[in-house]
């Protein structure tokens, strides 16, 4: 579903991604943990769009959304593919990002009326649909400010559910979380796992990664460490880095 291959990315002169290559299978859940500055965001933040690579290659579906020519340069797809690829993803930070002036209904309804041209009837349908399954119901016309950061989280995930993706990115979705809202927020995606959604986790959350995941990569310092199974990564760690970052969390 998507192929990643050589990425690399820097800020200003400082290498962050540093020739990361992975894949995500349809209906797969992928976690992806490692050190804080090990570059996790910034390779969402890429695969997303909202961060152009410097070198490196990046299919969804198929659909080249950037490339690499002969002199080293990346090259992305025109606008309308671009726009196109943008639709199939879905992304979910840390912070919510809800519009505090618009309601519960419509910070989800907003992007299927005004990006996607979904008629305003069929867009509440299916928010309402989503609220239901994020046991949100009762919450359509509520502000975000008189809602608490589980369930802002969970409308963040009903937001980017109403676009239909074919795969939901999350960028630690619950380290803004007390203890029980995480456990909601997972519950939620746990839920998602179930359905077979594909999704790409970055996490802390090292019991949840273990649980949920169908594979875990673990990044250090711009590049991939150790890739494997839950089972793999979490039991037997092959490499040093992946065993000491581990540990940490016993
Ligand atoms: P954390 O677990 O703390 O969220 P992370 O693995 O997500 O960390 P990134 O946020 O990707 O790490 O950051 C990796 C490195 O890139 C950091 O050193 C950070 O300072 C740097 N960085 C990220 N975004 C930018 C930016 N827009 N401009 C300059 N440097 C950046
Ligand atoms: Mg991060």
């Amino acid at each position: 579903m998507i192929e990643a291959s050589d990425i690399y990315k820097s800020f200003d002169g400082n290498a962050i991604l540093k020739g990361i290559s992975f894949q995500v299978n349809k209906g797969e859940v992928v976690a992806i943990i490692g050190p804080s500055g090990s570059g996790k965001s910034t390779l969402l933040r890429c695969i997303n769009l909202l961060e152009k690579i410097d070198r490196g290659r990046i299919t969804v579906e198929n659909e080249v959304m950037v490339s690499t020519n002969d002199s080293g340069k990346a090259v992305y797809a025109d606008k309308k593919n671009l726009r196109k690829i943008r639709l199939k993803l879905g992304l979910v930070f840390q912070s919510f990002n809800l519009f505090p002036h618009f309601s519960v209904m419509q910070n989800i309804t907003d992007a299927p009326v005004n990006v996607a041209g979904i008629s305003k009837d069929e867009a509440r349908k299916i928010a309402r649909e989503l609220l239901v399954k994020m046991g949100l119901e009762d919450k359509a016309d509520a502000y975000p400010c008189n809602l608490s950061g589980g369930q802002c989280q969970r409308v963040a995930i009903a937001r980017a559910l109403a676009l239909n993706p074919d795969v939901l990115f999350f960028d630690e979705p619950t380290s803004a979380l007390d203890p029980q809202l995480t456990m909601e927020v997972l519950r939620v995606i746990r839920k998602l796992a179930q359905e077979n959604m594909t999704m790409v986790v970055v996490t802390h959350e090292m019991g949840f990664a273990r649980e949920v995941a169908d594979r875990v990569i673990f990044m250090d310092n711009g590049v991939i460490v150790e890739e494997g199974t839950p089972e793999e990564v979490f039991n037997n760690p092959s490499n040093e880095k992946t065993r000491a970052f581990i540990k940490g969390f016993d």
